[in-house]
């Protein structure tokens, strides 16, 4: 397999070689999953535009509204480490400690943490919960895309293939309360074969809002909408049957982390648990 290796040192000269007609050329972060997929055979670039060094792309900023900015070239270890994610987002960081190992967090950039598409990862879920959004630029301006519109299929994303990720959003929480259960097969730090993250907007236990998302069980991260009308309707007391409307409505995949039956029970466990959980901690 012969391409070509380019590094370019600004965002301008990386949009310039990007290609809408031509998805054989691809914007390279961390190059942890473009590594597998080309090594597996699965892909094969004419061109890998090496985002590293631009340094418009780092940084983790706070603005005066409270919302979270962080650049796309962000570490997934930068991420969890630092002192205002903990602050903003502690789900976040607590998501991060047991996504994969240390290895790879370290070298695994958000941007293409959110841009992959692979049905199993941990961030889009939790981000979609978190009502996050990403900062996408090509040669022709800027778009911003709610994280939970971003994948649209399996390996599928609305990013078109001259389009860079910049930067993540996470507005300020206010009074939302998050949670993300993941399950795995093997190790806790496995990839999840469910994820399922929960935003709740609450006084004491009443229930204002509620934000539900389940992943890696399904084709891409799935809003539970049916779940959620339940308990802004019902509140907690409609916990029983928001957690039977989720296993009945959601289309759950067979794979090799586990059979669709089981995830399907385990959705049920988890969200009851989640939702528990965060009424429980803030009460
Ligand atoms: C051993 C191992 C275990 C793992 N376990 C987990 C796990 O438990 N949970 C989990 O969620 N993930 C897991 N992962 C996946 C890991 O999270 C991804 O490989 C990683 O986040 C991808 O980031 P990257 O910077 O390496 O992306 P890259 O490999 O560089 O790119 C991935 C994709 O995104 C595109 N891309 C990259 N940056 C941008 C950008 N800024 N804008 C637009 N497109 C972009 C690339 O073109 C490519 O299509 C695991 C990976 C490995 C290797």
């Amino acid at each position: 397999m012969s391409f070509e290796l380019i590094s370019p040192n600004t965002l301008r000269d990386a949009l310039d070689l990007l290609d809408v007609d031509d998805p054989s050329i691809r914007p390279f972060s961390g190059g942890t999953a473009l590594r597998l997929m080309m090594k597996s055979g699965v892909f094969s670039p004419s061109k890998l535009v090496v985002l590293r060094g631009i340094p418009d792309l780092s940084g983790i900023e706070i603005s005066d509204d409270g919302s979270l900015t962080i650049g796309a070239l962000s570490t997934l270890a930068e991420v969890e480490t630092s002192a205002l994610v903990a602050r903003q987002v502690p789900v976040l960081a607590g998501a991060l400690k047991h996504l994969s190992n240390r290895r790879v967090r370290n070298v695994a950039r958000i941007g293409g943490a959110i841009a992959h598409g692979d049905p199993h990862m941990d961030l889009p879920p939790l981000l979609s919960a978190l009502n996050a959004e990403v900062i996408v630029e090509s040669r022709n301006g800027r778009r911003h895309i709610a994280v939970e519109d971003l994948v649209i299929g399996y390996y599928e994303t609305l990013l078109e293939p001259d389009e860079l990720i910049v930067a993540l959003r996470i507005p300020a929480q206010d009074d939302w309360h998050s949670a993300y259960r993941k399950v795995t097969a093997r190790s806790a730090d496995d990839w999840p074969a469910l994820g399922v993250a929960t935003s709740i907007s609450h006084e004491g236990k009443e229930i204002r809002d509620i934000r539900l998302v389940v992943g890696a069980a399904t084709e891409r991260p799935t809003r539970l909408d049916i779940s959620e009308g339940v308990l802004r309707s019902e509140g907690v007391a409609g916990l029983p049957r928001a957690v039977e409307a989720a296993m009945e409505s959601v289309e759950v995949m067979d794979d090799s982390h586990g059979s669709a039956t089981w995830k399907k029970a385990l959705l049920g466990v988890e969200l009851r648990r989640s939702v528990e959980e965060i009424l429980g901690r803030n009460a």
